[in-house]
């Protein structure tokens, strides 16, 4: 770990408690691990929270690729506990930037005072339920231990990044990047040859930043991804004011929304407008930009002849776009829309009319090996200076099982999960009692507003274990009769959206040997709460309260 943009340093890592016991370890600290760190302080816990990154920040710590930005409006991208922090702070872009993202994080752990509880540049490597003591047993990598009631990763469900397990990797000559795990110094493309692998948002991002520095930059692409334009600019400070009168207001109508969004879910369907009518609906969805997009119709993500309409009217745009209709063709797909993440971005299809990009598309020749000078695929090799892997995530679970969690009989987190995921509402897993998991697999997440969606999470699990601690009986578990309800009406809902038809990080499919399942729970942001809310008000029905099972 090296010296980071905020000038910390892994002298940092030391224990902040200094506590062999505590009541909580919160696994991360970024949005999800600083809220849940001041949520369990103003319980009167003591609070352990361990962080692999020399600063906080979480996703917006290691994602410093060119471009990178957030792709949801910043003045909903934001905390809403606490007003004096929403009208204090001020974005200054309609979609931040990394950097001023980190900068928000930052003040939120300076201003509530955080810091003190975070031991930073310290990853949690095994996790133990003690049975007897009713605790959990936790080791981190620098070899120290800790015990704690409650257990909480918070750590996020795209922080694992995909390494690149290419063939030659470590024979490469020149320098290579994660876009997930990118350096903090500046990296210079000026007079580089550039090859970057991966059209995902990462990447759809970074390209035109790239090209627009480098001599030539080669993307290899395997499939094309819908992407929309930002329209980022700066804000107005006048509507920005308005913004700030009515925060609530905006707020909880979002919390209306199926991904607890701004954007106006369009009540009708496809089939009830009119092909004008849905031209001009797809039309000024476009030129509004960000997200909208996924509220077109009411029925875009549930019904394939629906999301035809808005898949052809890209489409259109991108042969309108790009000039060499053979790129054009190349740069379309054919998939559902929404079933992958829609990308935003800023000009990325006009960067392939630029003179010094080229598009290789690799969707029948996969990368054979990277070579001392480059790479090779379909027969021919590519020379490059710098190689951009924007290859993505082990999303959702691979945060989660790259520790080694062990529940009651010592039973592994991996070996449950051996067919994928199983959780109580994306927070608690049966026979792992007193572990929570923000935004765990089978919880909205990735399919809403982060930052609501965490909030949501944070507040439940906090009144969770109040009210686990107030009973006397500590010791809260999910049963399996929850969970097996849970996911059923979880597979049950994603059999009837088009998630389960794209080759998607949402199922898995990027990481090879991953089983495929729709991770997120894809009946939207309301209904979820709503069942959050009843299982909490029904005594927390579908949990066993115990002083400790032994
Ligand atoms: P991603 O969406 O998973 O994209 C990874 C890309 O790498 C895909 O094009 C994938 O191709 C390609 N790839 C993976 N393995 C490959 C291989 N072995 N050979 C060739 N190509 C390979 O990852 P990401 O772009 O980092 O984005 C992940 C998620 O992070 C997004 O969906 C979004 O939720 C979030 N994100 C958000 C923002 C934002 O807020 N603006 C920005 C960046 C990321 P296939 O499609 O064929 O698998």
């Amino acid at each position: 770990m090296g010296t980071t943009a905020t000038g910390e340093t892994t002298k940092n890592r030391r224990r902040t408690n200094g506590a062999p016991e505590v009541d909580a370890v919160v696994v991360g600290a970024g949005v999800a691990g600083l809220y849940m760190l001041h949520r369990l302080r103003g319980l009167g816990l003591s609070v352990q929270v361990f962080e692999r990154g020399d600063g906080v920040g979480g996703t917006w710590y290691w994602n410093r690729y060119p471009g990178a930005r957030c792709d949801t409006d910043s003045v909903e991208y934001s905390y809403e506990f606490s007003d004096e922090l929403q009208q204090e702070w001020r974005w200054s872009e309609r979609f931040a930037t990394q950097p001023e993202i980190l900068r928000y994080l930052e003040h939120v752990a300076d201003r509530f005072d955080l810091r003190r509880d975070i031991q930073f540049g310290t990853t949690v490597t095994e996790a133990a339920f003690d049975e007897a003591a009713g605790r959990w047993r936790i080791a981190t990598d620098d070899g120290a231990r800790i015990s704690a009631t409650y257990f909480i990763m918070a750590t996020g469900c795209l922080s694992a990044v995909n390494r690149p397990a290419f063939d030659g990797l470590d024979r490469f000559e020149g320098e290579w990047y994660h876009t997930g795990a990118w350096p903090h110094d500046k990296v210079s493309f000026a007079g580089k040859r550039v090859g970057i692998i991966g059209t995902g948002s990462s990447a759809i991002q970074s390209i035109p930043v790239i090209a627009a520095e480098a001599e030539h930059l080669t993307v290899f692409q395997r499939q094309p991804n819908y992407t929309i334009p930002a329209r980022n600019a700066p804000l107005d400070p006048a509507e920005y004011a308005a913004i700030r009168e009515q925060y609530d207001e905006l707020r909880s109508r979002a919390k209306e929304n199926p991904a607890a969004c701004w954007w106006e879910l369009n009540p009708a369907t496809a089939e009830e407008l009119s092909e004008d009518e849905r031209r001009q609906e797809l039309e000024s969805r476009w030129e509004l930009g960000g997200l909208a997009m996924y509220g077109v119709f009411n029925d875009v993500l549930a019904n394939p002849a629906a999301n035809d309409v808005a898949t052809e009217f890209v489409r259109s745009k991108i042969r309108a776009l790009v000039d060499d209709p053979h790129v054009a063709e190349l740069l379309s797909p054919h998939s559902f829309i929404g079933c992958k993440r829609i990308c935003l971005d800023t000009d990325y299809y006009a960067t392939f009319n630029r003179p010094n990009v080229t598009l290789v598309d690799i969707s029948d020749a996969p990368i054979e090996e990277i070579t001392r000078t480059g790479l090779r695929t379909g027969g021919k090799e590519y020379e490059f200076d710098t190689i951009v892997f924007a290859i993505g995530f082990d999303a959702m679970t691979g945060p989660l099982l790259r520790v080694d969690i062990r529940g009651r009989d010592g039973q592994t987190l991996k070996a449950k999960w051996a067919d994928g995921p199983r959780t109580y509402l994306g927070i608690a897993i049966e026979g792992f009692p007193n572990l929570f998991t923000i935004s765990g697999p089978s919880s909205p997440s990735v399919l809403t507003n982060m930052i609501p969606s965490i909030e949501q999470h944070v507040e439940w699990i906090a009144d969770c274990i109040a009210h686990a601690r107030a009973s006397g009986r500590p010791c809260i578990e999910a049963t399996r009769q929850a969970e097996d309800e849970w996911i059923a009406h979880h597979d049950e809902v994603a059999a009837g959206t088009v998630f389960p038809g794209c080759n998607s990080w949402y199922v898995g499919a990027n990481i090879p040997g991953k089983p495929r399942r729709v991770m997120p729970y894809t009946g939207g942001f309301p209904e979820y709460v709503k069942k959050c809310d009843a299982v909490a008000a029904n005594g927390y029905e579908g949990f066993t309260l115990s002083v400790a099972r032994a």
